[in-house]
């Protein structure tokens, strides 16, 4: 027989979709008959066009089995999925920022799983309002009057310029989106991902009236920029970067004081913000929320996910009579959180009223603070395996390194910290850290000068990461 004759011949001995579903029960019961069936007809569809290329396959029921549950299984994936992050990164805006610790976790799933009281007053049984759950904890935290939470930061620096209220509660019934908003030149920045001070404000509809110069802004600029159409004065703390030498800025206070006395509002954008002194932990000083809110500040927004330690979303707090105004902006519909964020917030938000045991239970705190003996410790153990995981291609050793904060917060402090670093003997550093990527738990280091490195600062789960080296391992 020719080959075309046999591949023919082969075709129609192919078992039909029906006896291998009659094989594949389990898979039905997880997944659907309908789902199933699709994929043993794609998976016989290619067996089939295999043997027309000419493969000199044999054709069993068994075989197309195999292919199916492999391709349901892939097709099963998550895509969003938990990784290790060992970029030395320990807020890192694209593997999700802060990590919740378990009480938020469990807060969640109990409200996810069923209904709650997220907009329901139990007392008066009517309607309620969900900023209620946290409003509270966060008036305690930052002494401000009252507090709403949307979506991140950039929704709240975005919703409280668009406040129209805000404006007309000082002065004339003006829209503020038609009004001037003076910045200091130093503090026009972009933090990346596409938000930008002046761009968000052109956005949010307000006018920018740059003032100073971008070093030395004065207290006397502010105050010269004043005209009949400003609407409020902004303080735009500068995360990312930091401008060094010749410098002078003028304190929240200061500006307070103008724009008391010149009867405007004044607002603060903290960025990351923080709800302790980081000071008091040995790192750099981020500006408090209380801190702004006692120097006189009407309205600050800060994120949630930052140095905070919560999920994402931002926050508004400041005078009561503002935040009402706020919150009855459309656009707080648009921006609102929904049940399982608040959840998760208010069970982190609880821990800041015991400073103490938050340091160890706060992850971003516990990595932030972790003592180089434990890294030292941790590393030692690590190499040897590592070693063995990789073999003879790669060289592996424990070094020195520094990990960055990340998210724009204390965009200047690096922390001493301990690495593996793995520099190839005849191996390929690019595919392993491909390979390490294409783990079902990826692992994310980062390359620098040719070698591969893997910060230890947040690795917590080390038999999860000896795990998945032996997955490495095997293949
Ligand atoms: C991070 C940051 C933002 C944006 O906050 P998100 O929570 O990421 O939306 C805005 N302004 C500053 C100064 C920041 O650092």
């Amino acid at each position: 027989m020719n080959r075309i004759a046999t591949a023919n011949n082969l075709k129609r001995c192919l078992p039909s979709v029906n006896s291998v579903l009659q094989e594949m029960a389990d898979a039905i019961h997880l997944r659907g008959h309908s789902e199933v069936s699709k994929v043993v007809g794609i998976c016989s569809d290619g067996l089939r066009q295999d043997i027309t290329q000419g493969a000199n396959l044999e054709i069993s029921i068994n075989r197309i089995k195999a292919a199916s549950i492999e391709h349901l299984e892939e097709k099963n994936q998550p895509s969003l999925k938990p990784v290790i992050n060992l970029t030395g990164t320990v807020l890192h805006t694209n593997l999700g920022r802060a990590v919740l610790l378990q009480e938020a976790l469990d807060a969640v799933a109990r409200v996810a799983g069923a209904p709650s009281n997220l907009e329901f007053d139990l007392t008066q049984g009517a309607r309620g309002e969900r900023d209620s759950h946290i409003e509270g904890l966060i008036c305690e935290l930052t002494g401000a009057e009252a507090v709403t939470v949307v979506n991140n930061n950039a929704a709240a620096v975005l919703l409280t310029f668009n406040n129209n209220a805000a404006a007309v509660l000082l002065s004339l019934n003006t829209l503020a989106s038609q009004r001037e908003v003076p910045v200091s030149r130093g503090e026009l920045v972009e933090i990346g991902g596409s938000f930008r001070i002046p761009e968000v404000m052109l956005g949010s509809g307000c006018q920018l009236v740059e003032i100073g110069a971008t070093n030395r802004p004065h207290l006397k600029d502010y105050a010269g920029a004043i005209g009949d159409n400003t609407a409020l004065l902004l303080k735009a703390h500068i995360s990312a970067y930091r401008i060094e030498g010749f410098t002078e800025s003028v304190s929240e206070s200061d500006l307070a004081e103008l724009a008391q006395k010149r009867q405007l509002l004044l607002v603060a954008n903290l960025g990351s913000g923080s709800l302790i002194d980081f000071a008091a932990l040995g790192l750099l000083h981020e500006a408090t929320a209380a801190e702004s809110i006692a120097n006189g500040v009407d309205i600050i927004t800060f994120s949630g996910d930052k140095l905070s330690g919560g999920p994402q979303c931002g926050i508004i707090a400041g005078g009561k009579e503002l935040v009402d105004q706020i919150r009855k902006n459309p656009l707080k519909r648009a921006l609102r959180l929904d049940r399982m964020t608040l959840a998760a917030l208010a069970e982190v938000l609880k821990l800041y009223r015991d400073p103490v045991s938050l340091i160890n239970k706060l992850p971003i705190l516990h990595y932030l603070t972790r003592p180089l003996a434990d890294m030292q410790q941790q590393a030692q153990r690590l190499v040897p395996e590592v070693q063995a995981a990789l073999s003879k291609t790669f060289q592996v050793a424990s070094k020195t390194g520094y990990s960055q904060i990340g998210s724009g917060a204390l965009p200047i402090e690096t922390l001493e910290s301990i690495v593996l670093s793995i520099a190839p003997n005849d191996g390929a550093i690019r595919e392993l850290s491909e390979a390490l990527r294409a783990l079902p738990c990826p692992i994310i280091g980062r390359i620098h000068k040719g070698e591969l490195l893997l910060d230890l600062r947040c690795l917590d789960d080390e038999d999860n990461f000896l795990q998945q080296l032996q997955l490495l391992a095997g293949a």
